[in-house]
């Protein structure tokens, strides 16, 4: 089939589409919720009452499990599982790239008689030795010294997953070491950086007077944006298959510009899929809260409700992994790049993210009483001030390849990192910034005289769109990160930065009480100068405009760093460097591999991008356009024979265009067979400039040539088709 015919096939199969949108039957919450989860409320019936109580300890507080304990449970999560039809098991973990890894494993063993016989030993749930040495590791190890270990994490639930055909597999949560025990994955740093905010926010409470401290966890709400594309229309797409995007395609003469999608009453067939995929989300005890319309034609969003970090770190994985393969159930593809379609928006996902412990409650909430509203005041400037320092570390955890395209147009945070308070919040720190509150201490009671921020204990105001870093309420939104991502290494720095600040605040605050002052009058001290220091982060205008990207930079001294190839190289900082290490969250080799696995993904995926670029234009586009040019000049020809002159129609623009882009994919190609770079960085910056321009510039062409020839020899799915979802 040649490539026309296989896009006007999918055209029709679309088109005609008579059926009407089916799937499961979806069922009642009650019967399905967490069921496939081997949770508290299931180990409660099926452990011994020392093993539960061990076990419900560490779950909530992290406190190590004894070995024979974990026998025990191995015991009951074997007999669990193998009543729900599980014959396998593995060890589920998220190895530094943004994937998740698994490697399955059988309960079965045979005997000498033959027979087959289970087992499942607490050992073997503990620590898993997969290879994994084709991993990317950033020369943490090398191939020839492979072994890595998993090791379960007890504080993430346990869970069985089940493929179409009713087969079950049983997951357990886990971190993935090299046998040195380096960090290999992204769990690992997103626990230690946990323990280093609750370490540091426990000395601040402590400090602030209170005596019963639970221990501190930080939360994460994620709210995740896609697009669904017809899998008809995907599968005659190879740039949507290879690299997640389309890297060519004329806009449509209808996109986004109504606005009548955000918002607008879901298509069946869409709501058919989502029922399913969130049954599926239901019985697994992942909290899908929220869905609807996304902005651009074709896009939607899903918001969980939000969870303990490390648990919705890992229930996000899972959930991308449940769209993409409900989706292909549904007839889409479920795509999660950043930016699938250029000209209108592209997805991000919002990563809401909060601290608090069962005594003191969420430490972002403002609160109700003004007693709260200090330890509030400190977490929050906490917060402001590691925005400051270590705006350019939340820059560099997002940055990928594919969420370059988002940041810095305007639909987008900017690249800028600055904090988003809103006006009622804004105008309290700033008044603690100038030395305008009043501090009193009358009865006991301590007050810093902050009566306004009281009434939007639970109105945040309003919002500001264009910030990368707002605060909502009752937590901050970190709204750079992009669709595809893992939520860890966004988690993981904002807890470290908290942990840093809190740290520093820990440390004043004491010197300022050892001083003899007051706890109001010694918070009001310490906000004070950390405001003087770091207030230029806050900003509550136009994060879009040009007017701020200027004033940022210039007058603030905020970095602005729009590609990849600007922000990877900040994980290399001797701040970060030393920021990482004091917190023990990565050592300066763990950090180091990071930067050496991101940076060879951005060059992996500009690579895969430019050569399906060339390939495309040269085995695709350009046949449809000389099949398009050969079929007008046998007409013109027929037409002369007759004695009819017609003049072809945008030929010579289509020649021009043809021509251009031939030369400029030639030049890409050129620009490909380049591979002598001295560094990453400098492979990096190579990506960013000459092949990314390149790949624009044939895309030009190309573009230009589908809205000259005749639909019908078009070999791609366009714009138009893709986007409208029938
Ligand atoms: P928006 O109006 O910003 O689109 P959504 O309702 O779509 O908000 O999503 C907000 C997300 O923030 C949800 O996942 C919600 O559970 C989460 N969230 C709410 N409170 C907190 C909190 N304290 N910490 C972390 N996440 C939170
Ligand atoms: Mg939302």
């Amino acid at each position: 089939m040649s490539g026309n015919e296989t896009r006007l096939q999918a055209i029709n199969e679309v088109t005609n589409r008579t059926d009407v949108p089916t799937g499961p039957t979806p069922e009642p919450l009650s019967e399905i919720w967490a069921c496939d989860v081997f949770n508290l409320a299931t180990m409660e019936d099926a452990l011994s009452k020392n093993a539960f109580k061990a076990m419900k300890k560490t779950v909530q507080t992290g406190a190590p499990l004894d070995p024979s304990t974990a026998d025990i449970v191995a015991a009951a999560m074997k007999d669990w599982a193998l009543g729900k039809g599980v014959k396998f098991f593995s060890h589920i973990f998220y190895p530094m790239t943004n994937i998740t890894a698994e490697k399955h494993d059988g309960f079965i063993v045979t005997n000498a008689d033959g027979d087959a016989i289970t087992e499942f030993t607490g050992s073997l749930l503990i620590k898993g030795e997969p290879d994994g040495s084709s991993f990317p590791n950033g020369s943490l190890r090398m191939t020839a010294a492979a072994r890595g270990y998993t090791a379960w994490d007890p504080t993430s639930p346990v869970f069985v997953m089940r493929t179409p055909n009713g087969g079950a597999t049983l997951m357990i949560p886990s971190v993935f070491m090299s046998w040195t025990g380096e960090a290999l994955d992204k769990k690992i740093p997103l626990l230690r950086s946990n323990a280093a905010m609750d370490k540091a926010g426990q000395k601040v409470l402590a400090l602030m007077g209170e005596t019963d401290i639970a221990p501190l966890n930080s939360s994460c709400g994620a709210e995740q944006e896609y697009f669904l594309v017809d899998a008809h229309f995907a599968n005659s797409r190879p740039d949507l298959l290879l690299a997640g995007r389309t890297l060519f395609g004329a806009p449509s003469p209808k996109g986004q510009e109504f606005d009548d999608h955000y918002f607008g009453a879901i298509p069946e067939r869409v709501q058919v899929f989502m029922q399913a995929f969130e049954d599926k989300l239901f019985r697994l005890g992942i909290p899908a809260k929220t869905h609807h319309n996304e902005v651009a034609p074709g896009q939607f969003e899903l918001a969980p409700y939000f969870e303990a970090a490390n648990v919705a770190a890992d229930h996000q994985q899972l959930m991308m992994t449940i769209m993409k393969t409900t989706a292909l159930e549904h007839g889409f593809v479920c795509l999660l790049h950043e930016k699938p379609f250029a000209g209108i928006n592209g997805s991000g996902k919002h990563v809401n993210w909060s601290v608090g412990n069962s005594t003191q409650g969420n430490l972002l909430d403002p609160g109700s009483t003004p007693h709260e509203n200090l330890n509030f005041l400190l977490f929050c400037g906490a917060v402001i001030r590691g925005v400051h320092l270590y705006g350019p570390l939340l820059r560099a955890v997002i940055a990928s390849a594919a969420n370059d395209h988002r940041l810095g147009a305007n639909e987008a945070p900017p690249a800028i990192l600055s904090v988003y308070l809103g006006d009622q919040l804004e105008a309290v720190f700033n008044d603690i910034k100038n030395g305008n509150v009043s501090v009193s201490s009358d009865g006991g009671v301590m007050d810093l005289g902050l009566a306004q921020i009281l009434p939007f204990t639970r109105d945040p105001g309003d919002r500001n769109r264009t910030s990368p870093f707002a605060f909502t309420g009752n937590r901050f939104e970190f709204r750079a990160v992009g669709s595809s991502q893992s939520v860890s290494g966004p988690l993981v720095a904002m807890n470290t930065i908290l942990a840093d600040s809190l740290e520093w605040i820990a440390e004043k605050l004491e010197a300022e009480l050892s001083n003899g002052k007051e706890r109001p009058a010694a918070v009001a001290t310490v906000l004070q100068a950390l405001m003087k220091e770091h207030g230029d982060v806050v900003f509550g205008g136009n994060g879009y405009s040009e007017e701020w990207h200027k004033a940022a930079v210039e007058e603030r001294g905020l970095r602005n760093l729009p590609t990849t190839a600007d922000a990877l190289p900040v994980l290399k900082e001797q701040s970060i460097i030393d920021l990482f290490k004091r917190t023990g969250v990565l050592s300066p080799v763990e950090l180091e591999s990071r930067y050496e696995v991101y940076a060879e993904q951005y060059i992996l995926s500009i690579g895969v991008e430019a050569k399906l670029v060339v390939e495309l234009a040269k085995t695709i586009i350009y046949p449809a356009t000389m099949s398009y040019v050969s079929s007008l000049a046998a007409t013109v020809n027929s037409a002369s024979y007759l004695g009819v002159e017609l003049k072809p129609a945008g030929i010579k623009k289509i020649a021009e265009e043809t021509n251009a882009m031939i030369a400029t994919v030639t030049q890409l190609e050129e620009a490909l067979a380049n591979h002598n770079f001295e560094s990453s960085q400098a492979h990096m910056k190579y990506c960013a400039g000459p092949l990314r321009s390149l790949m624009d510039k044939v895309r030009v062409h190309a573009d230009a040539l589908e809205t000259e020839v005749a639909d019908e020899y078009w070999p791609l799915p366009k714009y138009r088709e893709m986007l409208f979802i029938k």
